[in-house]
């Protein structure tokens, strides 16, 4: 019962407000460095449904940032979601978690996101942040943007149809290579900690008070020259998204080409065009028994995921017909080799 005690002892919070946040339904999208950062504070805090969706595997490079991970979680390769969700349940099992291993695309949202108080952004990309914030604004639901690079922290809380939307802020991607990214300019973990803070921070506040007491004011910090200033981003009258009401990303086909996975040696396949609902537990092992007798090697089903090693590269099969293939970054390496063993 005195779980909360410090933080239903803030004014700013109270009895009142730890019930709204204990009532809360909340999905994080992204469980790398921010979004894990941002789940375990979430998770601690007492927000009692949490949703929590990635689309990869823990391996050894993530643990130097990504503390909801163990060394065992990346030596078996397993889903973050999974991973994510057994850690935040040993932190407060009286929590309601709800682990999602699958791609966000448009074609997955709308089962993925359903009716939630807030969606806080653990991405690493602004296509995927514009689907998102496509989905919030059609939806009408509260949703925070969180960007971390180098030493700099940015978040924006978006309340649709009251403060300005993401794309009112930045109306498309920026092109590949125009901005720096955690790979070309580094990451430092603090900064990830600055930015997961100032958007829990918000996202409680909303919780608490409503959506009228946040959004439109984007926060950057450097964490490294301990400068901060908070920016109004005003509505554009003219947003395509919020304003003419068109939701290009939501709108867009979701069956998207093999890409590199950034910064890694690995490439992610979608599933293939056509490919609906899931793969059953005996369809993976019956797939698992005949990758034996090809001569792959390190075969194993687990968590409803296929791995297996063979020419000096791994594949990771998930459930939604999805895979990451490691110890390449050419995605037509990547296909012809799962064409190969998987068959596919
Ligand atoms: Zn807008």
């Amino acid at each position: 019962m005195d779980r909360h005690l410090r933080q239903r002892t803030l004014a700013s919070i109270g009895a009142a407000g730890q019930r709204r946040i204990a009532a809360a339904r909340v999905a994080i999208v992204g469980l790398g460095a921010t979004g894990g950062a941002i789940a375990e504070l979430l998770a601690r805090a007492g927000v009692g449904r949490l949703r929590l969706i990635d689309r990869d595997v823990v391996e050894t490079h993530n643990l130097a940032r990504q503390r909801l991970f163990t060394d065992r979680d990346a030596r078996l390769a397993r889903p973050k979601a999974i991973a994510a969700t057994e850690r935040l349940r040993a932190i407060d099992p009286g929590l309601q978690l709800e682990p999602a291993p699958v791609d966000l695309t448009s074609r997955t949202i709308d089962d993925l996101l359903g009716p939630l108080d807030c969606v806080f952004d653990g991405t690493d990309n602004f296509e995927t942040r514009l689907l998102l914030n496509d989905w919030c604004v059609e939806h009408g639901v509260p949703w925070i943007y969180t960007g971390v690079v180098g030493e700099s922290a940015h978040t924006l809380t978006i309340v649709p149809g009251r403060s300005a939307c993401l794309r009112c802020y930045m109306p498309e991607p920026p092109p590949p290579g125009s901005v720096p990214t955690c790979e070309s300019a580094g990451v430092l973990g603090a900064a990830v900690d600055v930015a997961a803070g100032f958007a829990v921070a918000d996202g409680l506040r909303l919780l608490v008070e409503g959506p009228s007491a946040v959004g439109g004011r984007l926060l950057v910090a450097d964490v490294w020259h301990r400068g901060a200033r908070s920016v109004v981003v005003e509505r554009d009258p003219d947003c395509p998204c919020c304003a003419r009401g068109q939701r290009a990303f939501l709108r867009a086909a979701a069956v998207r080409e093999a890409e590199p996975l950034c910064g890694r040696d690995a490439v992610h396949l979608p599933a293939p065009p056509g490919f609906d609902g899931a793969l059953s537990s005996d369809r993976l092992e019956a797939l698992a028994q005949r990758l034996r007798a090809m001569g792959a090697e390190r075969v194993r089903c687990a968590e409803r995921l296929l791995h297996f090693e063979a020419e000096g590269l791994a594949l990771s099969l998930f459930p939604d017909g999805r895979a990451i293939v490691r110890g390449t970054a050419e995605p037509a390496r990547a296909r012809s080799f799962c064409a190969r063993w998987v068959g596919r």
